[in-house]
């Protein structure tokens, strides 16, 4: 019997202290739509690999996520920190629901709102906004990943068309996408593009065989000669600066979102080991237990500390690209260290999907590598603290 009244990790740091009334209101429901809709089906979903992309973008949709931090064009136009906390809890849910929905709001809605034309905005964004029309983001390619500047995929100019060629690699949504950003270099610098799907010449092979994120459609997209209009370059966007501001917006979401999917695994973990008897006393009454749980917690609010600063940086327009490498450098670090941690708790049932433990830990494999993965976000804060670029 517990001898005093067990805190949640992040209640003992009191962080929904520093969230508003609106903002927190808005987790909740987000939180009880994971608890209600989703958790209850990951298992299945992630053992058989695949996921109803489609239904799911269209209750996500409803549940007003899908761009919810753009202004106008049927999205919500909610704080950058509610936002945030909407990751979080999708992610304690599953990394691929958060890819989902990141990849729509963050990379694919985000690259039209804030660089494409407002015929691409009025076409595009309000479908999206519903789940009516998934979006995926086009830029990795299978010899450029960390350097994307070095793109063989190439746009050219044909009378007023463009035609495109080239092959993308590792696209969350690319085979249930209705429309594809996808990044090429043209003779002018490397430009963005909207590709209609049903466009001929563009194929979304599925990946399959995957250890990790098997809960979200990830493709290879194969461009072979794929003739658009003029109009569908998008105009705002010209460098690599372009696909680097939809990046930004991305990783601001996982800083938040890696944590849920830590939250979810230490609450896992600690009910686990008050409920699990090793030795005739429960697990959690040993110190060695206790000891991990402690250091766990202190990274998990440590994080969601930095998470909620970032957020505030970020709702007043002063968050820096650098910054938002701090957060996503840490939190998945600490969200993966956490999620092994919790793993070796719950011994011979950690490695089983019966818990969730094992499947956030496989899942932050990706997200550790996607959106920058590690050693790049610290060859950026090396920059940032010694003013000298190692990156070549
Ligand atoms: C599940 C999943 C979904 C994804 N979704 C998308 C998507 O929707 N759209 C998209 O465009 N991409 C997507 N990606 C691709 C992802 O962004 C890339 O995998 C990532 O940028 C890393 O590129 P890479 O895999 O080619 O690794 P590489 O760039 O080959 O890196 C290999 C290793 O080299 C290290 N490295 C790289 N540069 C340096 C350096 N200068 N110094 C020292 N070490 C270095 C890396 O840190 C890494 O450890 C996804 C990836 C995954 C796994």
């Amino acid at each position: 019997m517990a001898t005093v009244t067990p805190q949640t990790p992040l209640g003992l740091f009191g962080t929904d202290d520093l969230i508003s009334t609106d903002d927190l209101a808005m987790r909740d429901t987000v939180r009880k739509f994971t608890e209600d809709k989703i958790k209850p089906q990951l298992a299945d979903w992630y053992e058989a690999g695949t996921v109803p992309a489609r239904d799911l973008a269209k209750e996500l949709g409803s549940l007003g996520v899908l761009g919810m931090h753009l202004e106008g064009y049927g999205c919500a136009g909610t704080s950058a920190t509610a936002y945030g906390l909407a990751c979080m809890e999708l992610e304690a849910g599953d990394s691929g629901l958060r890819s989902l929905v990141s990849v729509q709001g963050s990379l694919a809605m985000f690259a039209i709102w804030k660089h494409g034309s407002e015929e691409q905005k009025q076409e595009w964004l309000p479908r999206m906004a519903a789940g009516d029309a998934i979006g995926c983001f086009g830029l990795t390619e299978p010899d450029f990943g960390s350097d994307p500047a070095g793109m063989r995929t190439r746009a050219r100019k044909d009378g007023d068309d463009w035609v495109l060629d080239g092959t993308k690699m590792w696209i969350t949504n690319g085979s249930v996408a209705d429309v594809a950003v996808v990044w090429a270099q043209t003779e002018d610098k490397i430009r963005g593009f909207v590709v209609p799907t049903d466009t001929p010449g563009f194929s979304a092979p599925e990946i399959k065989k995957k250890m990790s994120l098997r809960a979200s459609v990830t493709s290879e997209l194969v461009l072979d000669g794929v003739r658009l209009p003029e109009s569908a370059m998008l105009p705002e966007a010209k460098g690599l600066s372009g696909p680097l501001s939809c990046l930004n917006e991305a990783r601001y979401g996982i800083v938040f979102g890696a944590l849920g999917a830590a939250r979810d695994c230490l609450e896992t973990t600690i009910a686990y080991t008050r409920d699990r008897q090793i030795f005739d006393k429960p697990l959690a009454g040993y110190q060695a237990t206790q000891l991990k749980l402690a250091d766990m917690t202190l990274e998990l609010g440590k994080g969601m500390l930095l998470a909620l600063h970032l957020g505030r940086l970020k709702d007043n327009h002063e968050l820096r690209s650098e910054q938002v490498s701090l957060g996503k450098l840490n939190n998945v670090r600490e969200a993966i260290s956490i999620a092994r941690e919790c793993r070796t708790l719950l011994g011979a049932n950690g490695i089983t999907l019966e818990y969730p433990v094992m499947r956030h830990a496989n899942n932050l494999e990706s997200v550790l590598t996607y959106e920058g993965t590690s050693e790049v976000h610290q060859l950026v804060i090396g920059q940032a603290v010694t003013g000298e670029a190692a990156f070549r």
